[in-house]
């Protein structure tokens, strides 16, 4: 067995996030997991809320950023409704969406969710897993994006847990992830769990039989960047924790995302895939990379803009082309010449640094 290298000592466990307010449906309360969830967080010593209906009402300030730093302290239990269970096509990542929750704790200054998600950033956790885990087996061989893919059908269908959340930064708070990778370890099937995460508190993952079937990716920006991603799981940690992962069997992989074309980028992404490399001495995995540019909407820049007021993360016009989403608005990207140099930046770093590594996409 490969000997791990010394890892940074910034590689230790992180702190994880504590909600300040916690709030149950009485809906939730009738759920086994939902119980389960109010047992672990009062064991962290948080109060719960019991709500007299199934509506979550947060008594918020009339102040903007009052409002913003309440409703990111609030973890919801709630049951998730039959729209929100219906698992989507999540291109160009998998086949399917699904969702153990909605939102996430952190504080990304260029955060997708913020486009995605309307209303206050409250954490809601979703307490009828049964219900979320009886979507699987129909869409089974029903995939749209990977298993249409030439060059991915082999990994079967394929479902992505972290679209509207970062399912591990909840993990010690609900166990749903750990459910989700131990009922794909267990299902005979041609499938495949996929999740992304900028945290690093696996260990309960490590426990979980999960039978080679579960692709965990570290969501990776170079430490210089460190400001833009707020109240996430240091960059070494998440590194160190994905090496932990491929010992552990899991499939892994890295989600470069988003890439900033800020003054300084070659050297900042040069050091992230040194950090990488180093981090899998002697491991060889098999690692997937997925690369996604740094994008926003008009939409998304406002709520963030009201979120971070003043914050160094560029979204100006400058070096920026439009493009039209497929539900008609418009997305601002990097212009072409700025793509086409991260782009030939990326494909030959790994193809140099992490040559047993495949990249998935680029966006
Ligand atoms: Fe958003 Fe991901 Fe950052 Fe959470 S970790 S705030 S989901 S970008």
């Amino acid at each position: 067995m490969a000997t791990a290298p010394a890892l940074d000592p910034a590689a230790s466990p992180s702190r994880q996030w504590l909600p300040r307010h916690v709030l149950i449906t009485p809906s939730a309360l009738g759920w086994d997991h939902g119980r389960a969830i109010a047992e672990r967080v009062s064991r962290l010593g948080v109060d719960i809320v019991e709500l007299p209906s199934d509506r979550v009402k947060l008594d918020l300030s009339d102040d903007p950023k009052r409002q913003y730093a309440q409703a990111k302290a609030t973890l919801a239990v709630v049951v998730a409704p039959p729209s929100k269970r219906k698992l989507q096509p999540i291109a160009p990542s998998a086949d399917w969406r699904v969702d153990l929750a909605e939102g996430c704790p952190a504080h990304c200054a260029y955060c997708y969710l913020a486009g995605s998600l309307k209303g206050p950033p409250i954490t809601r956790v979703y307490a009828n897993l049964p219900e979320i885990l009886d979507e699987m087996p129909r869409h089974l061989g029903q995939g749209t994006i990977t298993s249409r893919s030439a060059t991915r059908a082999h990994e079967g269908t394929t479902y992505e847990a972290s679209c509207y959340t970062d399912p591990l930064a909840l993990e010690h708070l609900t166990g749903s992830l750990s459910a989700l990778v131990e009922y794909f370890g267990g299902w005979e099937a041609d499938a495949q769990l996929r999740f992304t995460s900028k945290f690093s508190a696996v260990d309960p993952l490590l426990r979980v039989a999960h039978n080679g079937r579960t692709r965990m990716r570290v969501s990776l920006n170079p430490k210089p960047y460190a400001r833009f991603e707020g109240g996430t799981s240091p960059v070494a940690q998440r590194v160190a924790a994905m090496r932990r992962m491929a010992e552990a069997g899991y499939l892994v992989g890295l989600t470069i995302a988003p890439i900033i074309a800020a003054p300084g980028w070659e050297a900042a992404y040069a050091g992230l895939i040194d950090d990488v490399a180093r981090a899998l001495d002697g491991l060889a995995p098999d690692l997937t990379v997925e690369l996604i540019t740094h994008r926003f909407t008009e939409g998304s820049k406002a709520v963030l803009d009201s979120w971070y007021p003043g914050s160094a993360l560029d979204m100006g016009p400058d070096g920026r082309a439009q493009k039209r989403t497929k539900f008609g608005s418009i997305k601002h990207v990097y212009d072409r010449d700025t793509m086409r140099a991260l782009r030939g930046f990326f494909e030959r770093e790994i193809a140099r640094k992490l040559p047993f590594a495949r990249i998935l996409y680029w966006t």
